[in-house]
């Protein structure tokens, strides 16, 4: 079977992943530093690199969920086809919570059509069955 994953998409996983993995180990590091002080003497605020870490963390989960989506993530599909198997286990739960709400509720399914007839004299809505019209009582 032909992988429809580009390989543009996959080096951006990676990068994504790498970032995220970077991000990680920075956001670690406050809990060492807070742990240990700071063990360097540097004198910097340790809270810093858990900052730097979570933003970078975000930045990474951006990239890899982009990569993963492709376009279709972003509004645009891509790969309709891949798409859509993304969102299968999604739509058939809807689907299913769906008819289960409409079992429930038993809507009519078919709605009794109704028709209006409008008055010659004061345009007023009548029923199709209605002789006189109930507002000016002309005869219809
Ligand atoms: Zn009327």
């Amino acid at each position: 079977m032909k992988t429809e994953i580009s390989q543009e998409r996959k080096t951006f996983y990676t990068i994504g992943l790498i970032i995220t993995g970077i991000g990680f180990i920075f956001f670690l590091s406050v809990f060492a530093f807070a742990f240990l002080g700071d063990p360097f003497q540097m004198g910097f605020n340790f809270m810093a690199p858990g900052f730097i870490g979570f933003t970078l963390i975000i930045i990474g989960q951006g990239i890899m969920t982009f990569a993963r989506l492709g376009k279709a993530g972003s509004g645009l599909v891509l790969d309709p086809k891949q798409a859509r198997e993304d969102l299968k286990p999604y739509s058939s739960q809807v689907g299913g919570m769906l008819s289960d709400v409409l079992d429930e509720v038993d809507l009519p399914l078919q709605a009794k059509e109704v028709v209006k007839v409008r008055c010659r004299q004061c345009q007023a809505l009548n029923d199709e069955d209605a002789r006189f019209c109930k507002h000016c009582g002309s005869v219809l």
